[in-house]
């Protein structure tokens, strides 16, 4: 191998070209996805054994898949491309073609997956109405309709912690537990769309494990705040996993050296973990900075993880528009709410840049029509 390199980290907009180039950083707060992979994680990847893993080959994909279900507390996991391909394959294996899948109306599995639960495993989706993302084991009772042949079969209810929309709302032990025992009542399969999973243990002080257990499967984003590249691992129990294996083929996740990635998912794993904190007390200072500007309202949440969400009086694509010519990135997600979410590439001088550019920007949204 050649001498280390080091590889450009952050992103950066040329300000002064020609002679002693000038550089503004930009930050980035459009998703936790953003992040690059770090030198050390570039370097496990340069290094990591690998081999066919669709002939159970790749020694490293087999160390992570292990890793992630250890973590999550099941017996078995599987690598796959994407948090969605984990819903997805998720789906296709707790359900046959017809059944119902129960889940919050906004939760990504319904409102960011183009549907693909129904249209390609087959699911009658069944939205519920859910408040800051969590719904309860009564709501899901009264939602679930009894054996009749008019009916689709009720057949898995999915939960999202932390939840996405509702800007990274955290679901707590005892919230899981009441929708688990009213599932199993009801003879539900139970899925957990843990993309960041990590954020709400974290928040909570409690062991991803415990917040997994009780569901039968769990999928967790490697590249959400952990910071790797690529990747989701589909956790559950070996029977459920050897079927699922099954599913992710004919959805074309069959991956070959994928130890390169699964090296980055390792680092992920044990480094990722310990930065989120940082990322939630970020998000909790832009929150609170926020909510002082005028015509800027930060939505409340109940417990602070890695997302602000914030209503703007104008339009929030000009926001977005504005922000961008000031090195500042992030989403609207609906006409007048803009999300901020931390990651691993934002810092505290980031937090504070990102205010005073905020600041500016409220004074002259004033005039905005
Ligand atoms: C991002 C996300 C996913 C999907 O992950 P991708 O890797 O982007 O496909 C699934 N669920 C939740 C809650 C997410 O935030």
């Amino acid at each position: 191998m050649g001498g280390s390199f080091e590889p450009p980290l952050r992103v950066q907009r040329c300000v002064e070209p020609g002679e002693g180039k000038v550089w503004a950083l930009i930050i980035d707060l459009r998703s936790d996805t953003v992040t690059r992979p770090t030198s050390v994680m570039r370097q496990a990847m340069a290094v990591a054994e690998v081999g066919d893993d669709v002939y159970g080959e790749d020694p490293t994909v087999r160390q992570l898949e292990q890793r992630a279900a250890d973590l999550a507390g099941k017996e078995a996991g599987l690598f796959v491309p994407s948090g969605t391909m984990g819903n997805l394959v998720a789906a296709m294996t707790h359900l046959h073609p017809g059944d119902e899948l129960f889940a919050e109306a906004e939760a990504h599995i319904l409102y960011y997956e183009q549907g693909g639960c129904a249209r390609l495993a087959g699911a009658m989706p069944h939205p519920i109405r859910g408040q800051a993302g969590r719904f309860s084991g009564a709501d899901l009772r009264r939602e679930v309709r009894p054996a009749d042949l008019h009916f689709p079969r009720p057949g898995l209810v999915a939960i999202e912690n932390t939840h996405n929309r509702s800007g990274g709302e955290v679901w707590t032990e005892a919230e899981t537990n009441d929708v688990l025992t009213a599932a199993h009542e009801l003879g539900l399969a139970t899925h957990l769309d843990g993309a960041r999973l990590f954020n709400a243990a974290t928040a909570l002080g409690v062991s991803a494990a415990q917040l997994a257990s009780g569901f039968d499967s769990v999928s967790i984003c490697l590249s959400k705040g952990l910071g790797a590249p690529v990747g989701s691992v589909l956790c559950g129990s070996r029977d459920f996993i050897g079927r699922a294996r099954r599913n992710r083929k004919v959805v074309g996740g069959g991956m070959r050296q994928a130890g390169v990635l699964a090296a980055a998912g390792l680092a992920a794993l044990s480094d990722g973990v310990a930065g989120l904190a940082d990322d939630h007390r970020h998000a909790a200072q832009l929150a609170e900075g926020l909510a002082a500007l005028p015509g800027l309202q930060v939505a409340a949440v109940r417990e602070r993880t890695n997302m602000v969400m914030v209503d703007v009086d104008a339009p929030a694509g000009l926001w977005v528009a504005q922000l961008k010519a000031a090195d500042v990135l992030v989403n609207a997600v609906s006409p007048h709410r803009l999300r901020l979410v931390t990651h691993l590439d934002v810092s505290g001088p980031d937090v504070e840049k990102t205010l005073t550019v905020f600041a500016k920007l409220a004074e002259e949204a004033t005039r905005w029509s």
